[in-house]
């Protein structure tokens, strides 16, 4: 589809000055360089200053002392979480999820509303273009929750993809969610089509898709599996669910339906180059060749799967058999902090674990995996995930040169192993959304105040449950 006419096509922001990681297919770098955005879209990268002679120069930015990469791309995240953050702290996923089941089915529009704000603000103040959120808790009678949550992040600026997500197997049908969190097959199906009527932008340069998203196996049938599938394939939407994430999930897999999950999600329509999944923790040899064969993506979520003691994803082995790998926050029910940014470092930390894994993954990798990977595993590698003329102006300056950086040699090595870097400016779309470290499109001390406000709201509503 032909993208869009942007009527700041003449309007160019001129960035000189600055280190610059294109994350492209060779890796290309600069040590000293420009990035001109016109529009929307990237006009050029490369070494030294500006062309000269520019029309239409709105703003020129001096990048000395900073890295410009791609925006970071996350893949994997529950926003309505935001409100639910520190509770049940030493469980593991099935215990964590029974213990908070019964909070979260109580959500209702204004809390969806501020914990998306919340959930994007953090992540959009620490380099993240691009969002997702799999959200798959719709309480009866709570109003338009996806509304609510897709209202936030236009409001705030960032592209967003949101996963409708979905559960139907309650205990009653041996599933984990108790039966008061769950939705009917039918209404479900139903629910995720008018998102994607109301919502879905296939255009080059959305701001805003929708997928499909049932959660997981042990808390959906397998006719939602089945039919979510198909109804993804007919409208040319993408499809997410979490996979292989612990090895409960996996007895419960061989318990059910006599085969482990990644078998079980083939059998179900669920491998392709159109799906990726969270976590993938627990693949043998078998299950990585079937993603690599298949196409189908991952969403590695460091942080949450250590938080969980989930265990480690074989993120190395998974990227020399060619499987599509970005990165995810996860929940902040099971990664308080809520960043990006720190999971680059994380990454790379959790996948050298172990004897002799020093070569397991480097910091260049640890950067794909945040943003070029981010953005294959969204169906989205032509249009963001690098520096490259002709794509979408989605681009975060860090900023290098102070105590906590100013010290390390190379600039991708300080923003990879380092402390989590400021942002001095983030475009996304070729719009401003961060500017010295702080969002200009929205409050975040209001945004602060309403996270609080209705965390403390669902927390009392729950109680008296
Ligand atoms: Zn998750």
């Amino acid at each position: 589809m032909a993208a869009s006419a942007d009527p700041r096509a003449t309007e160019r922001i001129v960035i000189e000055n600055c280190s610059i990681a294109t994350v492209d297919a060779h890796d290309t770098e600069y040590a000293s360089g420009h990035v001109v955005v016109a529009g929307n879209r990237i006009e050029s990268v490369g070494a030294g200053s500006a062309p000269d002679g520019l029309a239409g120069v709105v703003r020129r930015v001096d990048g000395t002392g900073h890295l410009v990469t791609p925006g970071l791309v996350n893949t994997h995240h529950h926003f309505y979480q935001w409100i639910t953050r520190g509770l049940a702290t030493d469980h593991n996923l099935f215990d964590w999820l029974v213990a908070l089941y019964p909070t979260w089915a109580r959500i209702d529009e204004p809390m969806a509303r501020a914990a998306a704000q919340g959930s994007l603000a953090m992540m959009a103040r620490g380099g993240v273009t691009t969002a997702m959120d799999h959200h798959y808790v719709y309480p009866r009678g709570s109003g338009d929750l996806s509304g609510a949550i897709i209202g936030a992040a236009r409001d705030m600026g960032i592209r967003f993809t949101l996963a409708r997500g979905s559960m139907d197997r309650s205990e009653k049908d041996g599933g984990l969610p108790p039966d008061f969190a769950v939705e009917t097959l039918d209404g479900a199906l139903a629910a995720t089509e008018a998102t994607i009527d109301a919502h879905h932008d296939a255009s080059s340069d959305a701001m805003t898709r929708i997928a499909v998203a049932p959660c997981s196996p042990f808390s959906v049938s397998t006719e939602l599996l089945r039919q979510g599938a198909e109804l993804a394939r007919r409208r040319g939407v993408r499809l997410h669910t979490h996979g292989s994430e612990t090895v409960e999930e996996e007895q419960f897999c061989k318990e059910l339906f006599g085969m482990g999950p990644t078998d079980y999600f083939e059998s179900t329509g669920w491998l392709g180059d159109d799906v990726w999944m969270a976590h993938c923790v627990h693949m043998n040899d078998s299950d990585i060749a079937a993603f690599a064969r298949t196409g189908t993506g991952v969403a590695h979520c460091p942080s949450s799967n250590a938080r969980l003691a989930a265990g480690i994803a074989r993120v190395p082995d998974m990227l020399a058999a060619g499987v599509p790998v970005g990165l995810g926050v996860d929940g902040t029910a099971s990664n308080e902090s809520g960043e990006l940014h720190t999971e680059l470092r994380n990454a790379l930390l959790i996948n050298r674990l172990g004897a002799r894994r020093e070569k397991a993954l480097n910091a260049r990798q640890a950067l794909r995996l945040g943003t070029y990977g981010g953005a294959q595993v969204l169906g989205r590698a032509g249009e963001i995930g690098s520096l490259e003329a002709g794509k979408l102006a989605d681009l975060v300056l860090w900023k290098l040169d102070t105590l906590a950086h100013a010290s390390i040699a190379d600039p991708v090595t300080a923003l990879v192993f380092g402390a989590a870097a400021p942002v001095t400016l983030s475009l996304v779309n070729g719009r401003p959304v961060v500017e010295d470290n702080h969002l200009i499109t929205v409050d975040e001390d209001a945004i602060a105040r309403a996270t609080r406000d209705e965390a403390r709201r669902l927390a009392t509503i729950a109680a008296g449950a």
